[in-house]
Formats: structure tokens, sequence, C-alpha cells
């Protein structure tokens, strides 16, 4: 490819096929299904991410609910294309050496967009370094200086050893790739150079940074400070070496206080930043006020997240969904019975892993509420239970129900394996009340059948914690509404008896909120007045919601449009 007609899209994380571990959560799921909308929808985009020989981690979950991690290896030569492009980064001075391997995600009609894995295991790199592309997210604060080294000045060097030149834009989806602005920098200043504009050795400038931010544009998908990477400087100078010395006229214009923010780094070097929904945007703007921040709610890949009975009866009523997916509006047009089959099929098939899996003996006629999440604090998966009296008398009042939970601590949050120990605790106190159980393993395989087979999908974060959130669009597309917490997309989803259900109210607030006991009794109060009672006694009713959540929820929070919106704001404007 020539030049300027392409998008680099690089991610420190991508969920592609379950084979390929290469995902934590949300955000790698986003790129997956970003990637997916980029192929169905034709459009030039070439992405760059690392390759992560021992993904994230396999959990195991013991008898106490204590979680334990094995690695997460998967067979990298039988699923990616080699390639012969070589490139090669500077780290605390020595060379490290990058391979790209391939893989190539087709769209509907089957136009492919290429997905490189940069991979450091080369015999010629100490075993150290050979080692740097092997678990995402794991090791310590250097070890993700490194691979951040490796995916942004790196990933821009692989994409010349490929043979492409600049591109159109270069999107950054979070921080973790903000140092391909450096490099950026460097190629210019290397430009000028052979030009003879500078006598001397190239030296990347600020003002050669702040030349190429009409390329560059940044998605944020944090909404806490301490959510961004940020390094002291004394170990950036150790560590990033590439630049000869050039990192001091740097860090004078982008650390002015004394560290690296790669949030900050990108801030200021993108021509279009954005958060991951209405709200985010807003909370984002707040903390980078001099800078103008727009939002792109996030969206799902419908044909990747429906499930195989849903699916059929989208072909059968509704045809080219695939292609585009505003067509799902129309699922309004679909009789409620057969919405209703589809489910209880999706819901059958749950309940038979279920089942398998575990001895909790859960019965597919009761009313079933699903929850997985990475299991973060700030996800509060336990606060169903706060008032565990006030629950159980519930299920002996309105209806009986049973909780399935999933979802994975990171493996250094000892609060967040609290939580999975908590949730244990509970389910073993309750049990001859509420059936519960926790599944192990949250990956997209057990998403994709957990979310469609569930009556209803719980979320509890901490407003204004949740970015977007995106579990609740893979619901709705399967006909399942949310109970939600009104922060992140939901904020934009619900419409209250017609989507789904909100707890407590949206004060509109910006600010940190934990009303635990308020927001427990909302739920409380929506499952024993409105929900169990519609399920159980006005099934119709409660299909009529399941269908609105689809055509409503479906046609609009999917990375087609979410796309289009990046083509017309950000990438070709
Ligand atoms: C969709 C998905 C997520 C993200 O869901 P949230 O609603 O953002 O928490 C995380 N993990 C897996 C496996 C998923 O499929």
């Amino acid at each position: 490819m020539e030049s300027k007609d392409y998008i680099a899209y690089f991610t420190m994380e991508i969920g592609l096929i379950e084979a390929m571990p290469t995902y934590a959560g949300g955000l790698g799921i986003l790129a997956g299904d970003t990637v997916r909308a980029a192929a169905d929808l034709e459009i030039p985009m070439i992405v760059v991410t690392l390759l992560h020989r021992k993904g994230y981690f396999r959990q195991r979950l013991d008898a106490s609910g204590a979680q334990t991690e094995e690695p997460a290896s998967w067979p990298v030569s039988e699923l990616l294309l080699e390639t012969d492009a070589r490139c090669a980064v500077e780290i605390e001075g020595r060379t490290v050496n990058l391979r790209a391997r391939k893989y190539e995600v087709k769209g509907v009609n089957g136009y492919v967009v290429p997905v490189y894995f940069l991979d450091a295991a080369l015999a010629e790199n100490s075993e150290w370094d050979r080692a740097l592309t092997d678990y995402l997210y794991g090791g310590d604060e250097h070890y993700r200086l490194c691979q951040e080294i490796i995916l942004g000045i790196g990933g821009v060097r692989m994409l010349r050893a490929l043979g492409y030149g600049d591109a159109k834009r270069y999107h950054m989806n979070e921080g973790h790739a903000a140092l391909l602005t450096l490099e950026l920098a460097h190629e210019l200043a290397h430009q000028a150079w052979e030009l003879a504009y500078e006598p001397v050795n190239p030296v990347v400038n600020p003002e050669f940074v702040h030349l190429i931010r009409h390329k560059c544009v940044f998605t944020t998908h944090t909404s806490v400070p301490a959510g961004h990477d940020k390094y002291p400087l004394d170990m950036v100078h150790r560590v990033l070496t590439d630049y000869h010395g050039a990192f001091d006229e740097l860090e004078k214009e982008f650390c002015p206080d004394g560290v690296l923010n790669l949030t900050s780094l990108a801030v200021d070097n993108s021509h279009y930043i954005n958060g991951v929904a209405k709200r985010h945007g807003a909370v984002t703007q707040q903390m980078f006020a001099e800078y103008k921040i727009d939002s792109i709610t996030n969206g799902i890949h419908i044909a990747t997240w429906a499930s195989k009975p849903m699916a059929e009866i989208f072909d059968r009523h509704i045809p080219g969904w695939r292609e585009d997916s505003t067509s799902l509006r129309y699922a309004l047009k679909i009789p409620k019975k057969e919405i209703w089959q589809a489910h209880r099929q999706s819901k059958q098939n749950l309940f038979e892993q279920v089942n398998r899996t575990s001895s909790v003996g859960m019965d597919p006629d009761v009313f079933t509420i699903g929850f997985a999440r990475r299991a973060a604090v700030y996800k509060r998966a336990d606060l169903l239970f706060l008032d565990s009296a006030r629950l159980t008398g519930i299920a002996a009042r309105s209806g009986s129900f049973q909780i399935i939970y999933a979802g994975k601590a990171h493996p250094q949050d000892q609060a967040g394996k609290d939580i999975i120990r908590h949730l244990y605790q509970i389910k073993d106190a309750l049990k001859d009340k509420i059936k519960i159980v926790y599944l192990e393993e949250y990956d997209m395989d057990l998403a994709k059948t957990l979310i469609a087979g569930v009556d209803l999908w719980l979320n509890t974060p901490q407003p204004p914690l949740e970015a977007s959130g995106t579990s609740g669009m893979k619901a709705a597309i399967n006909g399942v509404p949310s109970l939600s917490v009104l922060d992140g997309w939901w904020g934009e989803g619900c419409i209250e008896g017609v989507t789904g259900w909100a707890i407590g109210h949206d004060e509109g607030s910006l600010a940190s909120q934990d009303d635990r006991a308020e927001d427990a009794h909302s739920i409380y109060n929506k499952l024993e007045m409105i929900i169990l009672p519609m399920f159980y006694d006005e099934t119709g009713r409660y299909a009529e919601v399941m269908r609105s959540a689809i055509a409503l929820n479906g046609s609009f929070f999917n990375t087609q449009r979410m796309l289009s919106q990046y083509v017309a704001k950000a990438y070709f404007k």
C-alpha cells in the first residue's frame, strides 16, 4: 500500500477468536469487534498488536473461590501466518529484534483486514527480551513500559518493514500505544535531516511531535486518573534509549510533573480525542479541560455475538442484517413468540453447559439473572446481596430466581479476588433459597453462551467509573434486557420498561457516587414489583421488552455504526 490511504489501528489487546487469548476484557473485545466491522464495511485498516504468546491467563477457582492463574499458551504458528518482515527497537541500550505474524479478519463480503502481531521471541534476542511479548498485562511496570515501546515504536517500524507508507491516521486504542507519536516525530526529524534542513543528527524535538498531530486519533477508555499508565522519568531514561538522549527535550514539554503519562502524551498529540459513551466523554472533558474531547459510543459486532437460535430468526425475518446492523430495527416486526422460543433455545444451551460443569441443578423454567465482569471492585459484583434477607424474601413472594456469575480478577488485584471469594460464601450460605453458580474462565465462548441464555443482565458499576461497558449490548441483541446503573452506555440505551430497567436515578452528576444501599434498594424494588411479576404473569409483556431491546439497542449499539462515526469524525475528516 502506498501512503495516506489506510488507517493504522494500534491496540495492546485484541479478542479475535476463542483460541487466541490475547485479550483481558472489554478493551480487547472492542478492538476485535471494531476490526470485524472494518472488514464488513471495507474500511482500509491495518491493525498492530502484540503476540502475547502466553495470553492473559487461565482462571482456576478452588472450592472456596480462591483464584489461581495458569499461562494461556496458544498454538501461534497454527493460527498465524509467518511474514518476512523484521524490525528492531532499542531498550536499555540493547537491540530488541521483532518479527510480525499475521491474522486475517474477513468481512461479511470477504474483504480482509490484516492484524499484525509483534513477536520478540527471536533467537538473536536475550532470554529476557524474548519474553517481552509473552504476557498481556503481566509483570511489573518496567515490563509494561518495554511492551509499550514495542507496540508504539516497534509498531510503526514494522508497518514500514511490511511496506506500508505513512498512514492517513494512526488510531491509538487507549494510551498503551501513545509512544507511536514519538516514532512518527522521529521519522519526520529523519526526513528533515536527510533533506539537510538539520546540520547534525536528527533530534526528536517537541515541534516535530506536534507536527504529526493531524495524523493521530486517540480513544480513551478509562474514567479514573489512576487508570492511566504513568512512568517515573528515571525509568523512562533508562529504558527508552532509542532516541539517544533526545528525550531530555521532550520531557520538558510532555512530562511537566516528573512522570511520563501516556494518556497525556496521546491527548496532547492527537487531532481527534474521544470517550466511549456520551457521559464518559463529559467525564474525560473534565479531566482534560484545555482540549476538545468528543465521544463516540461503543458498540459490538452483531454477527459475532448473536446466538445461533437468534441468528436464525434474524436470517428468516431480516435479510441483510449481517451486512447492515441498522436493519436490526426491523426486529420490531418479528412475532414475539419466535423471539421467546429462540431465547428458550439459547437458555437450554447455557443450562446444558452449566449443569455439566456444576452440580447446582439449574432449572430452565426459573427466571435467571446473569452477571459476568472483570472482578474489579468498582463493578460491585456483590451489591445484589447487600440485604440477603430481603432478597430471599423476594424470591419467596414474587417468584423464584437463580443467578449465574463469571469473571476473572487481575492476578495482582487482591481486592478483586476477595470479591470472588465473597460470592462463593454467599452462594453456600443461600444455597437452600437461591441457586447461585460462579463459572470459571470467563472468555469469549462462555460470554456468548452466558449472555444470550439468561433472562436479565445485571450491571452494577459505581458511577461514573464504567466508561461504556459492552456486555449489556451483547445481551440486548439476544433479547436479554438489562437491569443496570445508569452509567456508561446504559445512560443512552435505557428506556425504562421498554429496553430494560434502571437502577437508581440519573442525577447527571459526573462526580463519583457510591450509594450502595440506595442502589441495592432500587434493585430489590424493580425485581419485586416489576420484573419478576412481568416475567411470570405477563410473559407477553416481557417478550415485548426483549424485542425492543433487540430493535432499539441492537440497531444502534453496534460497531458498524460506531466505526462509521470514526470515519466521519476522525479518520477521513
Ligand atoms: C464483552 C466482554 C467483556 C466486556 O464486558 P463489560 O460489559 O465491558 O464488562 C469482557 N470480557 C468478555 C469475555 C466479554 O465477552
